[in-house]
């Protein structure tokens, strides 16, 4: 093996395997257009035994060629309106690789420049988002999942602080009531409440406006006075998954401070808005919060994973996350992500993200954003018009949550078909959403690459899925 490996190490063997891969992911890149927008049925690799001696880098290649590539989605493409699936930039991807080729390990200062371009990274974004330098602060994380996590942690340490009591080395013991209050909370929310430790249970919902995935200010308000928790954590959303409401951040800060609680904002992808002067509206209030979810592989499109988590009380997050071990501890001027976050280990998360904000600055970000948000509004106009269609909620982001309309008594049924039909056909591909009662289709515009040169396509796509699913109900 190692022969192969260090044959592959020599410099003119490693610069053509380099520039192959590059042939390859160009081929791919150039290429997708015409693959389907996703594999539907996905087809599975056949699970052969290990190999015990190696076939040689060339070899692997070809296998991936043959076996792999061939049955990959085009979800780095322009027509994957599937969750919130943002694509991969020039710079994004140059990045990336450079943070494969340099393979330095960020968390510990004092090594090498890559934490000090963690943080300053982490000031850019700030920027961007037109939150205060110097009252927020964070880190990288695998995704806004992650990001939600660390601010159960964070949030229970302060509270546990000011309770003066020991929730790290007592556990949920020590904090035995203390509350989540959100009207609309991302599964992933629910998910990290039950892996902290938490609790599921300890989710107290709240009333949703009427029509709206936002929360009732009014009825948070109601459940924070009636509650006799003496721990409470309130988690609002900017840009729900479905129907892309706000909460009025504003109104709920307001509210939190009142009451005493932590605010949580997830803004996995509705942050976004907060770059557009047109829109920053609806993210106004969020520079009250006590902590943010932002998500990068969805709307600043560089490759998974990347989110980030911000608050305003790093000590907290430090004092949950820290260690204590000699071996670890190497002094330098910036911070110790390791001490912020699960993994003491971290890729080099933020190169992708800095060559993307040095590559496009704030007005590149903001196109992206403009762009997908417009393809949205004129995607939700045909729907409209279209007969055979109906939008389930007004377009408020860059998202289209809509249904087809059938001659037949469950609607929702035939929309499961109707579903399962446009993303068999392959040309775009939209998962499946359900407002208010009723169940449809939703498409999530993300992608750096999506044009209005997409929207033809995309009207002939749902039309023919249409009749398609309309001939099979007769
Ligand atoms: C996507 C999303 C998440 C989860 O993000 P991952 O990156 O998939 O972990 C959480 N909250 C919201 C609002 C999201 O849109």
């Amino acid at each position: 093996m190692s022969d192969k490996m260090f044959g592959d190490a020599v410099p003119d063997r490693l610069d053509r395997l380099l520039h192959e891969t590059a042939d390859n992911a160009l081929r791919f890149l150039g290429g997708l257009n015409d693959r389907a927008a996703a594999v539907v049925p996905s087809p599975v690799l056949t699970k052969g035994p290990l190999p015990e001696e190696g076939v040689g880098l060339d070899g692997a290649m070809a296998q991936y060629q043959a076996e792999i590539e061939p049955y990959l989605s085009a979800s780095a493409g322009s027509r994957y309106f599937g969750f919130v699936t943002g694509g991969v930039t020039p710079a994004a991807l140059v990045g990336d690789w450079l943070a494969s080729a340099v393979d330095q390990n960020p968390p510990n200062p004092g090594e090498s420049i890559a934490p000090s371009v963690t943080d300053a990274t982490i000031g850019q974004l700030l920027d961007l988002f037109d939150l205060p330098r110097e009252q927020f602060d964070g880190c990288f994380t695998t995704g806004a999942t992650a990001a939600n996590f660390l601010s159960l942690i964070a949030a229970r340490e302060w509270w546990a602080d000011k309770l003066g009591v020991d929730v790290t080395g007592d556990g949920m013991a020590a904090l035995p009531d203390l509350k989540i209050f959100s009207a609309c909370p991302h599964s992933s929310m629910v998910k990290v409440m039950g892996l902290s430790g938490v609790g599921r249970n300890a989710l107290v919902p709240v009333d949703q406006l009427p029509q709206s995935e936002a929360m009732d200010p009014e009825a948070l308000d109601k459940a924070l006075l009636e509650s006799d928790a003496s721990a409470k954590i309130v988690v609002a959303s900017a840009g729900t998954v479905t129907a892309t409401d706000f909460d009025d951040l504003n109104r709920i800060a307001d509210i939190c401070a009142s009451h005493d609680a932590w605010l949580h904002v997830d803004g996995a992808f509705g942050l976004f808005a907060r770059c557009l002067p047109e829109m920053a509206g609806r993210v106004a209030g969020i520079e009250r919060a006590d902590s943010i979810t932002a998500d990068f592989h969805k709307w600043l499109n560089v490759p998974y994973d990347c989110g980030l988590f911000l608050t305003r009380h790093v000590e907290a997050l430090e004092k949950a996350n820290a260690m204590d071990v000699a071996y670890l501890k190497i002094e330098g001027e910036a911070p110790t992500y390791m001490n912020r976050s699960l993994e003491n280990s971290q890729r080099f998360r933020a190169l992708p993200v800095w060559m993307t904000l040095q590559a496009y600055g704030r007005d590149g970000v903001r196109d992206v954003v403009r762009r997908n948000c417009s393809f949205a509004a004129k995607l939700a106009d045909w729907i409209e018009q279209a007969e055979g269609f109906e939008l389930l909620t007004p377009v408020k982001l860059n998202v289209v949550c809509f249904r087809a309309l059938f001659d037949t008594d469950d609607q929702d049924a035939a929309n499961k078909a109707f579903l399962q039909t446009l993303n068999e056909a392959g040309s775009i591909f939209c998962t499946p959403g359900a407002l208010f009662g009723k169940a449809g289709v939703r498409a999530a515009i993300s992608n750096w690459r999506t044009t209005e040169d997409d929207l033809p396509v995309t009207f002939k796509a749902l039309e023919e899925a249409h009749a398609a699913t309309a001939q099979g109900l007769k």
